[in-house]
């Protein structure tokens, strides 16, 4: 009977411990399957060496390309002006003779000729044959210091002082700079 009790003892103990031998390994799988999926997150977290911040001064370049609006470049209001005064783009702060102005009127470019005005005889179809070429429009402006004469194919004016450009009959515009 004692025998049969051993016997029993024994049979239990190697069936649980084997038993729980299993169990570990198996908790010991598990436990390395953990370890290799946090491994595998890591890995996807990591930045990528290639991947470089953009700098604050390539953002401030691309700002400078950004063309001024179109108003900036015209002149408001258009001046007329004497051969004294400078000629570019004008704003009521810094008043300057324009030198960009077409005609709406015959379509085209301004011709200014410094020290000179236009003589009383000059009509519409002396400009129309002859501007914008100075040797052909040269028998009509008298030389006049301080003078700038102005024309297109229809018009023209003589000025001897900065002035905006008020003449309903002048169909000039500032054509850009
Ligand atoms: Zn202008
Ligand atoms: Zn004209």
């Amino acid at each position: 009977m004692a025998d049969d009790i051993d016997d029993l003892l024994d049979e239990v103990e190697t069936k649980y411990c084997s038993r729980d031998k299993q169990k570990n390994r198996k908790l010991n799988r598990n436990r390395k399957s953990t370890d290799d999926d946090l491994d595998d997150i890591l890995n996807d977290i990591t930045v990528d060496p290639d991947f470089k911040p953009v700098k604050s001064s390539e953002i401030k370049s691309s700002n400078r390309t950004v063309p001024r609006p179109e108003s900036a470049r015209k002149c408001f209001p258009l001046y007329l002006g004497g051969s004294a005064s400078s000629l570019g783009i004008a704003n009521s702060l810094t008043p300057r003779s324009c030198d960009k102005m077409r005609c709406t009127s015959c379509d085209f470019k301004i011709a200014i000729f410094d020290n000179f005005e236009w003589d009383a005889t000059t009509d519409y179809l002396f400009l129309r044959n002859n501007c914008p070429d100075f040797q052909r429009l040269k028998s009509k402006l008298r030389s006049k210091k301080g003078c700038r004469a102005y024309c297109c194919q229809c018009s023209h004016r003589s000025n001897t002082t900065l002035e905006k450009l008020t003449d309903p009959n002048l169909k000039w515009v500032c054509g850009k700079h």
